[in-house]
């Protein structure tokens, strides 16, 4: 959990640590999954009537590439966080943890990819393209239904 002790004497201070993604309870999405730890560096100021907290959070994230199942990873790091809060509707503690967790979500891909070149696999034969071609395109040629293509039509 991402705790910010709202009552301390200090008017800013920093909070840095390590967390495991456990605690973000992100649900594993279809070729996503959150495996590695979540590193956050904030800075919390008070004013006389606000807490604001600024910084940055990161993590890896595990994917399956949508074209071709290739297993990867890619960091996510959001590095602007900036929330502000009244004090006097704080309690003594503020807990980041859900706020952190819809940063990460924001940002995941819809069709996460190893790379924008990525060929995928071959429709007919599964084999990943980005090894090389497969063949499947000469046998094509020679099929029967190419006979269709010379067909005079009226
Ligand atoms: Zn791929
Ligand atoms: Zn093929």
């Amino acid at each position: 959990m991402i705790i910010i002790k709202t009552r301390t004497k200090e008017d800013h201070f920093d909070l840095d640590g390590i967390e495991s993604s456990e605690i973000f309870q992100i649900s594993q999405g279809e070729g996503v999954s959150f495996q590695d730890e979540v590193e956050y560096h904030l800075r919390i100021q008070k004013t006389t009537k606000e807490l604001i907290v600024m910084g940055s959070v990161k993590t890896v994230v595990s994917y399956e590439c949508a074209r071709c199942l290739k297993a990867f990873k890619e960091e996510i790091k959001v590095d602007n966080l900036l929330y502000s809060y009244a004090l006097d509707q704080l309690g003594e503690q503020l807990d980041l943890t859900p706020l952190v967790r819809e940063e990460f979500l924001l940002r995941l891909p819809i069709m996460p990819v190893c790379s924008e070149e990525c060929r995928g696999l071959c429709p007919q034969c599964g084999k990943n393209l980005n090894d090389g071609p497969c063949g499947c395109h000469e046998k094509e040629k020679s099929s029967p239904f190419d006979v269709l293509d010379d067909f005079p039509i009226e």
